[in-house]
């Protein structure tokens, strides 16, 4: 198969094919071809890993992988590519195609039945609409993996790896600090895409943890308040963890104080460690 990143290629295979992209489905397929070796290789697709790969396109990143890896599972959720990724990579037999929303596939299953006696990595393009959903589900299912590589829309990536404690930290900061150590890999350009979106990209690599933290008393309890803290993040959390987690303010604010904290703290002035003894303290008070 000819080079994948290369637009004749695509256009090629899109005539033969009658495809075309769709917007919905986050549909930006890589055509700098620097891109997808650099993602593999930095992604731990190498002889000891299976990788589970989201999103294919027509199989530019699956083909890396596919060369370095010792096997691939790929969800792709557009069935019109189906053909595609028959010719695409047919020359490679370490890969398995799964026609599915990577939402609804039951990974731990997949994992046990695909990837016996491998580790196991996910690398991807990401479909930006679904970043969040994906990200957040592949850690709160402690699934046996090692790290996530991924790329993410610049803004979102920035997100996913601030330091809690930050403007720039969301919910799901905390959980990527929780579940994992993130760290920014490199810059991908808007041109890096056909069609190119109107933001640039970033990659990310999320190590999972061994080991959670230990101290923490009832971890649904954490994600709760944390959820309820950052729905207004700019303000005084102490109202948005009353209201939705049906707790007097009073008993917030004493709770804020027993652990050292100002009555109007802010979601994103806390550690993950505060928000750990703040969730230990009100769940000791409730
Ligand atoms: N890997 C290819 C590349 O780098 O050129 C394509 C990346 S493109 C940004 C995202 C891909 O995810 C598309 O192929 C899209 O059809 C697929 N996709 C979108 N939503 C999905 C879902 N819920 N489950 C699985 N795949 C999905």
């Amino acid at each position: 198969m000819n080079n994948l990143s290369n637009i004749n290629t695509i256009k090629d295979i899109m005539k033969r094919h009658g495809f075309t992209f769709s917007k919905s489905l986050g549909q930006n397929f890589l055509i700098n071809p620097s891109v997808c070796p650099r993602i593999a290789e930095m992604g731990n697709a190498n002889q000891d890993f299976g990788i589970i790969e989201i999103g294919t396109g027509f199989g530019v990143l699956t083909v890396e992988l596919a060369k370095r890896a010792k096997k691939v599972v790929a969800i792709e959720i557009d069935s019109k590519l189906i053909p595609v990724l028959n010719e695409t990579l047919s020359e490679y037999n370490n890969v398995k195609v799964i026609n599915e929303d990577v939402l609804k596939v039951d990974l731990a299953k997949l994992i046990q039945e695909e990837f016996k006696g491998m580790n196991v990595a996910v690398c991807a393009n990401l479909p930006y609409y679904i970043t969040s959903p994906i990200i957040m589900g592949l850690l709160e299912q402690r699934l046996p993996i090692q790290s996530i590589t991924v790329m993410v829309q610049k803004e979102a990536a920035q997100r996913l790896c601030a330091k809690m404690g930050t403007r720039d930290c969301g919910a799901v900061t905390a959980a990527v600090c929780y579940y994992s150590d993130p760290k920014v890999l490199f810059q991908v350009s808007r041109g890096s895409f056909m069609p190119a979106p109107n933001v640039d990209s970033t990659v990310i690599r999320l190590d999972i943890k061994q080991e959670t933290p230990r101290n923490v008393e009832n971890e649904q309890h954490l994600f709760k308040l944390i959820r309820a803290a950052f729905s207004q993040r700019r303000k005084t959390l102490a109202n948005p963890v009353s209201s939705l987690m049906g707790i007097k303010k009073e008993v917030v604010i004493a709770a804020l104080a027993e652990v050292g904290l100002k009555p109007t703290a802010r979601a994103e002035e806390l550690t993950l460690e505060q928000f750990i003894l703040l969730s230990n303290q009100l769940v000791k008070e409730a």
